[in-house]
């Protein structure tokens, strides 16, 4: 089934709820929003995109990118969306390596592809999209549940991006999953688009549209975080999903302003570690709203899920490891703890995590070599390191890339960086390894203080040692303005590494 048919049976069910917005506005109800992606499809089909073919995406959120996704499927094409905040020349790679023919773009970013690339261009802010309308009876393409529906790039922490390829049964399944396991969707509801649509959270679009309730893309067309409290306050219920910086600086704001959050229905958060002590903070300050994913674009949306009850009963005994967990599996997916050969270990054992089931990508698009390597007996190989409870809690160490070994012992970077994050004066912290002759690799940790504070090292290491085992304490301190980020946020510890390796030479 074409997942896009789901937009079809909603408009006939629903043609007049309300559906697309920008900030407050509505642009269009259902019926509408059907009429232009209808439109958009027979369009593109006129321009020759046959079904199979990629078509990408390079445009900051905006209605106009749910109605070219929805487009896109009804036109039995795949979407490559591809993060707004990426160079052009970032992004005309993605382009050539997915062999997409043509690219829905905005001004901003789109010129900056179309000076690096040769790939035809549709600019979705002229008149003429807007015009778009009359498609409502254009029928989607069928398609196979193995049918590609999205090539989803990787955001490249560990190397060059890989095109993990998203079916429309992988789609479908997930999106089926989440009301189950992350977050019940009501018509009432909406789904707000604070973070990137071309990494996760474009993925919660079908969920939505399934259940009818409202899109709504900040007029900013980006996280705000006083935008994104004043639309909850109007708009709600609304929910959400957050990196764990973008929690930190909604957290900020609602303590400056004295916004108590409502309107978030759901902030759903993962992409990343989340410090046990900012949860803690987020819940005291915002209330029983949140959410934990753990989850890769090789499985979207997610693997895991902590529930918002496990979040926050503190009278549960199990309460305090649960918070540090990043809870259980999903419904479609069985996870499991490996050892070195992909043997399943038992229960308490450390291991690399590994997924079967429904929404497991079926390999990496045009890359036989990685798709050998992270696809082995039926198993999604995350590269993550974790260990599973007899209760089924997955609580993550670290990536596998990332584990520092120092004088043979193993050392996971976000156990170190929990303890520092607990100092008031760390505002955030990455902790690797640097090659050590006497030691294979030594601890170094950056550390970002608080603005106006002081971190002293002295303080840090005495909070360490109260806590850890000496030989995982941070034999070096660098204190840094930021860390490294990628255009998704996450912390770049390749670039970390490489700065310790350069001042080496
Ligand atoms: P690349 O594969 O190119 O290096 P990437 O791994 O960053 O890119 P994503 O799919 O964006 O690609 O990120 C998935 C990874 O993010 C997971 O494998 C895991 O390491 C990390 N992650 C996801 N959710 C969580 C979470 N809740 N807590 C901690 N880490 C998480």
């Amino acid at each position: 089934m074409n997942i896009a048919e789901w937009l079809r049976r909603t408009a006939r069910a629903t043609p007049q709820a309300p559906a697309l917005f920008r900030g407050t506005e509505c642009l269009a109800d259902y019926v509408g929003f059907l009429d232009r992606a209808g439109a958009l499809a027979a369009m593109l089909a006129a321009r020759g995109i046959a079904p199979g073919d990629r078509v990408a995406i390079f445009m900051k959120n905006a209605p106009e990118y749910l109605i070219g996704l929805h487009g896109i499927w009804m036109a039995g094409a795949a979407a490559v969306p591809i993060n707004a905040k990426l160079h052009g020349r970032e992004a005309a790679w993605i382009v050539d390596n997915s062999g997409a023919r043509l690219a829905l773009i905005t001004p901003d970013p789109g010129a900056a592809l179309a000076a690096e690339s040769p790939v035809e261009t549709l600019d979705t802010t002229t008149p003429g999209f807007a015009a778009l309308g009359g498609g409502a009876d254009v029928p989607p393409v069928p398609r196979r549940p193995e049918d590609l529906a999205w090539l989803f790039y990787t955001s490249g922490t560990t190397g060059r991006p890989k095109g993990v390829q998203i079916t429309h049964g992988m789609l479908a399944a997930t999106s089926l999953c989440y009301p189950l396991d992350v977050d019940p969707v009501a018509p009432a509801d909406g789904a707000y688009y604070a973070a990137p649509m071309s990494h996760g959270a474009g993925l919660y679009a079908p969920i939505h549209v399934r259940c009818g309730a409202r899109h709504i893309c900040p007029e900013s067309a980006g996280f705000d975080p006083a935008e994104t409290l004043e639309t909850a306050r109007r708009m709600g219920p609304l929910s959400m999903f957050m990196a764990p910086t973008m929690v930190r600086r909604l957290v900020d704001e609602a303590r400056r302003t004295g916004a108590d959050g409502t309107g978030l229905k759901t902030i759903v958060y993962g992409g990343g570690p989340m410090y046990r002590a900012d949860i803690e903070d987020a819940v005291a300050c915002l209330g029983p709203r949140f959410v934990h994913i753990y989850g890769q674009g090789e499985c979207p949306m997610a693997i895991t899920a902590l529930s918002r009850a496990e979040i926050t009963d503190r009278s549960h005994p199990r309460w305090r490891d649960r918070l540090g967990s990043v809870g259980r599996a999903q419904s479609a997916v069985e996870v499991a703890v490996a050892d070195a050969d992909g043997h399943p270990l038992p229960p308490g054992s450390l291991g690399e995590i590994m997924v079967r089931g429904a929404p497991v990508m079926p390999g990496y698009w045009q890359n036989p070599a990685a798709t050998a390597r992270t696809l082995r007996d039926g198993w999604l190989m995350t590269g993550d390191i974790g260990v599973l409870d007899a209760d089924g809690y997955l609580t993550l160490q670290d990536r596998s890339k990332d584990v520092i070994i120092s004088g043979g012992s193993n050392i996971y970077p976000r156990e170190v960086e929990d303890i520092l994050a607990t100092h008031p004066a760390v505002q955030e912290c990455a902790v690797v390894g640097q090659p050590s002759p006497e030691w294979g690799e030594e601890v170094v940790a950056f550390v970002v203080a608080r603005p106006g504070m002081t971190a002293d090292p002295a303080a840090l290491d005495a909070l360490c040692l109260s806590q850890i085992a000496r030989f995982k304490r941070p034999k070096h301190y660098r204190f840094v303005a930021e860390l490294p980020r990628n255009a998704y946020g996450k912390v770049l510890k390749t670039d970390l590494r490489q700065r310790l390796s350069d001042e080496a030479c």
